[in-house]
């Protein structure tokens, strides 16, 4: 028989990949050994060394959300996974949901929890601002939320929510605490259990430094009472988290079983990532050092005659700075140009700040001075160059 379809002209070409400064709002660069991690062989989802690997990244996870909680695993897959599988199995059918929407995190969870059949409240701010726990209280009286959500850091934005007091308010109401860390996990202070979050999630490909497509997450023991207590099945398989936690063995009296096949390259790469973030000082220096780069960097930018789109200092992100897209510039000539002739990756808005910012993140091994002046080099140059061909 004849093939319908031919065999595809591209792949005679071979593959290439260019080096690029990754400072965008994510994935950020990874380190020459978290590189060099993922091209050891291959291992089974269920090989002794496998399984070894996974027992260390937890106890990396543990650390990382400073929480207890045994129920710490990875979802496979990206943060997005992590945000699907907190609402997948806390969220039943006509549950009410109070979401923090302060740019496209809190518009992500409210388009997941629609999904889910869940009764959905907004508390929406204007892009850049905080929820205050004030605000929040006045929602909870309203609507005795079960779940609420809140993202720790907004990265459409640049901005870095407080976490404090929202634990306690949760507790008082008998709701879940659900915290997206997917931008601030290593560079800015979580401590899971002293803020009594439920379930915390995270990206590896920010701060980390390492692969995507491997998400750590963590749900307290309240969180798995609520999850015994459904009365129907989690409609999800992948994202369960029961099935999750056999596999990543969180569960004393449950054998280990296979769930799917995890990605063991992506393991490699998260446990070298985890190892160097500890080798480089851990939690404490590695959130001293974002503050202080990403502080120098604003200066910079801003003695250059740019506008910060966060005014005040403490309610903006460590890992990630957006920047007032100045009069009459076009932010995709700016941020092609970028590209082009450097190699350096500026994010432009995304949601509800599209066409009004650039962001640039500066994470893990990216938050140097060197590496901030030379997207700050970059970004000046290229607006230069966007203003020159708009005069044109
Ligand atoms: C990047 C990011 C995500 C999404 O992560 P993906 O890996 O792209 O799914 C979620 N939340 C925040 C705050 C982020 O910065």
């Amino acid at each position: 028989m004849v093939l319908d379809i031919p065999k595809p002209d591209v792949f005679n070409a071979p593959l290439k990949v260019v080096e690029k400064m990754m400072t965008g709002a994510g994935p950020s660069n990874y380190h020459d050994r978290i590189r060099k991690s993922m091209s050891l062989p291959v291992l089974g989802h269920l090989h002794t060394e496998t399984l070894k690997i996974m027992d260390d990244i937890k106890e990396g996870i543990q650390y990382l959300f400073q929480t207890e909680n045994p129920h710490t695993f990875c979802v496979s897959g990206p943060g997005h996974a992590g945000l699907e599988c907190a609402l997948t199995n806390l969220l039943e059918n006509g549950d009410t949901i109070l979401i923090t929407c302060c740019g496209i995190w809190g518009q992500r969870a409210e388009l997941m929890s629609k999904k889910l059949n869940a009764d959905v409240k907004v508390l929406y701010k204007h892009p850049g601002e905080q929820v205050s726990i004030k605000e929040a209280r006045n929602c909870f009286r309203m609507y005795h939320p079960k779940v609420f959500f809140l993202a720790h850091g907004e990265s459409s934005t640049g901005m870095l929510q407080n976490l404090l007091e929202f634990g306690d308010l949760c507790r008082e109401y008998d709701c879940l605490f659900i915290v997206d860390c997917v931008i601030t996990l290593g560079c800015a202070p979580i401590y899971v259990d002293k803020f009594k979050i439920d379930v915390a999630y995270s990206g590896t490909q920010k701060v980390l430094n390492a692969p995507p497509g491997i998400t750590p997450i963590t749900f307290s023991p309240r969180a798995l009472d609520r999850i015994a207590a459904r009365k129907t099945l989690v409609t999800s398989y992948n994202y369960d988290a029961i099935l999750l936690g056999e596999y990543w063995n969180c569960f004393a009296n449950h054998p280990r079983i296979y769930h799917h096949t995890v990605c063991s390259t992506l393991l490699y790469g998260l446990r070298e990532a985890i190892a160097l973030f500890l080798e480089r000082g851990g939690l404490e220096s590695s959130w001293e050092n974002h503050s202080r780069v990403t502080s120098n960097f604003c200066n910079l930018l801003v003695s250059n005659g740019l506008e910060i789109f966060i005014d005040d200092e403490m309610l903006r992100c460590p890992s990630v700075v957006s920047i007032k897209v100045p009069d009459n510039i076009d932010p995709h000539k700016v941020i092609s140009y970028a590209m082009k002739n450097h190699y350096v990756e500026i994010s432009g808005g995304l949601g509800p700040t599209v066409g009004k910012i650039f962001r640039i993140g500066l994470m893990g091994i990216n938050a140097t001075n060197e590496v901030a002046e030379k997207v700050a080099k970059v970004l000046i140059e290229s607006i230069k160059e966007a203003e020159l061909v708009s005069k044109i």
